[in-house]
């Protein structure tokens, strides 16, 4: 179902006293807010964060699984061991595990099977690079990405899917998309998937923007009416910073 997110991921930052540390200060401050909040902690520290937020309408979600059920995956975590610890949501397709773990597309149409066939909601990142962007193939990129690990799911599968659009180039950089490239990149997202599905599927999906969202260009990004909230790195490790980011959905 569509609806309003803003979810922070802390990829490889804050140990186990600094994640409990920024819970606190985000639960303390958390505006009062019809969005969705989520945070992404490293896996080492996810159980005790799910712990840390049981009264709290913060939700805790995951930075990564694997497709495999259980098995000899040295270094690597289950849909079931994030459900057994209470995480139903979890972040598959991020471009840095596309740059630095070598997932690809068919990497990534297994993960996202297994997470739906487990119950666990999708959080799927995609975007394209500089170059494409340059070249005039970001458009196309997108598509390709969205059609090799999404299309062949079920109509139904998508209540259970949220779509995250990176650009890699905005990603970490500084550099932000414009309110207006977001937007079109965003309706050109939901027009792809309603010609693949129909206009039900791509009107109930929430689309995230993702890349060097910040307190001073959250809102107008927000405020773009294909854009359904944000994925936030650097921005969500300090409180004030995230909070002020929620306040502006
Ligand atoms: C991200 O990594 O998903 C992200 C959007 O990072 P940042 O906000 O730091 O650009």
């Amino acid at each position: 179902m569509r609806s309003k997110i803003v979810a922070g991921n802390w990829k490889m930052n804050k140990n186990m006293e600094e994640t409990e540390a920024l819970l606190i200060e985000l639960s303390a401050k958390l505006p009062d807010t019809k969005a969705e909040v989520m945070v992404a902690p490293t896996f080492v520290n996810l159980a005790a964060a799910v712990r840390n937020l049981e009264t709290s309408r913060i939700e805790v979600i995951a930075q990564n699984m694997h497709f495999a059920e259980s098995g000899a995956y040295t270094g690597e975590i289950s849909a079931d061991m994030l459900l057994n610890i209470g995480v139903d949501t979890c972040i598959i397709g991020h471009s840095e595990r596309r740059a630095y773990f070598g997932e690809t597309d068919e990497i990534l149409a297994k993960k996202v099977k297994t997470a739906l066939e487990k119950g666990i909601r999708v959080m799927f990142c995609f975007g394209e690079e500089l170059e494409d962007r340059k070249s005039g193939n970001h458009f196309s990129v997108v598509e390709s990405q969205l059609k090799n690990a999404l299309f062949s799911l079920e109509s139904s599968d998508w209540s259970k899917i949220i779509l995250a659009y990176e650009p890699v180039w905005a990603i970490g950089t500084g550099e932000t998309a414009s309110p207006e490239q977001a937007q079109e990149m965003h309706a050109f997202i939901r027009k792809t998937i309603s010609e693949a599905y129909d206009g039900s599927v791509s009107n109930n999906v929430s689309i995230l923007y993702g890349g060097s969202v910040k307190p001073g260009n959250a809102e107008e990004i927000f405020s773009k009416p294909d854009v359904d909230g944000g994925l936030i790195g650097g921005a969500s490790l300090v409180s004030d910073d995230f909070v002020a980011i929620i306040n502006a959905i």
